[in-house]
């Protein structure tokens, strides 16, 4: 039943949503890392994809690079969530750096792998974006078995040498959806297709997934609160619109909210991606109150209760590799 303030505005309030033990971890690594070596700290790439996160960073000493090689000789640098390939390593240790590695434990267990069948002569098909730092650190772990498949022609295009010795892998962070598509069409070429050990989308990735799925036939308008270059993020605003919101947008902060797609609206979803802190959401969450969207149900669908151990450079009686 409708509150008497609501007017049949209401909001559905996704969980879970927001921060996953991996950003968690590699935020928390690099202000341990800022806490215990002193600004300036290097860290290459954004730590993770989200503005406010690497914004905030800078203020407080963080410079953000693109490659190893912009890191002066004998700086501390942070890799970071998404994973590097073994030459970035290999680059860091040439220059001298000093490194802490803030790779999410589930990225790590896909390079495990991909080392595997590389090492039992297997063809290596990673379902993943082109381009997203993730996928080159993962194709690095094997560069001369591993092709990328993005698009439904890419599936036409990847050749293999023996049919019997393929197998598929992914990016952590895809549409669970679209990525079974994918693994099907992958099939009708090749009918003996391996299935990686586990599921390589990790546990965040496919919960928010569910958790926008379950409300968002409800949704006039789903907002889900993310960086652009966010691939989780991004699936969120992907998965909504399929799965019956009428609308459905990825913004970064409240302010962003276009006052147009609030037009006729009744009920908005809001969720948030996996490298978004949640007071990001709440800002939203009082923005939409001022108009009148005061009314906030959770939607739950799972509790998350994963945590991860900090890099061992920053526990007790560690330091930076070098
Ligand atoms: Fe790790 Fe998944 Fe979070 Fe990426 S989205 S950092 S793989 S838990």
């Amino acid at each position: 039943t409708a509150s008497p303030t609501s007017n049949g505005k209401r909001v559905l309030l996704a969980k879970p949503r927001g921060y996953c033990a991996g950003v968690d971890r590699a935020v928390v690594t690099v202000e341990k890392a800022l806490e215990k070596y002193g600004p300036p700290i290097y860290v290459r790439k954004e730590i993770v994809h989200n503005k406010y996160v690497v914004d905030t960073l800078r203020k407080r000493g963080v410079i953000f690079v693109d490659e190893t090689s912009e890191v002066p000789e004998g700086s501390l640098v942070v890799f970071s969530a998404h994973g590097v390939s073994p030459a970035v390593h290999a680059e860091a240790a040439e220059r001298n750096l000093r490194t802490i590695d803030a790779t999410c434990p589930l990225v790590t267990k896909v390079h495990r792998e991909v080392v595997r069948f590389a090492r039992d002569d297997y063809d290596i098909l990673l379902i993943g974006h082109e381009g997203h730092e993730e996928v080159e650190g993962t194709a690095g772990e094997a560069p001369d078995r591993v092709q990328l498949v993005d698009t439904p022609e890419d599936v036409h295009k990847v050749t293999v040498r023996d049919p019997s010795k393929v197998v598929w892998v992914s990016q952590t962070t895809l549409s669970v959806d679209e990525t079974m598509e994918r693994v099907n069409q992958l099939k009708e070429r090749f009918p003996e297709l391996a299935d990686p050990p586990s599921e390589d989308i990790c546990y965040a990735t496919s919960n928010r997934q569910t958790a926008v799925k379950a409300m968002a036939p409800e949704c006039d308008l789903v907002l889900v609160v993310g960086s652009q270059n966010s691939s989780n993020s991004k699936r969120l605003v992907e998965v909504a619109l399929q799965a019956g919101a009428r609308d459905a947008h990825l913004i970064d902060y409240a302010h962003e909210v276009d006052e147009k797609w609030l037009e006729g609206v009744e009920t908005i979803g809001v969720t948030s991606g996996a490298s978004v802190p949640d007071v990001l959401v709440m800002e939203l969450l009082e923005k939409l109150a001022e108009r009148g969207w005061d009314d906030v149900q959770e939607v739950t669908t799972a509790n998350e209760k994963i945590t991860f151990a900090l890099p061992r450079e920053l526990r007790d009686g560690g330091r930076a590799r070098s």
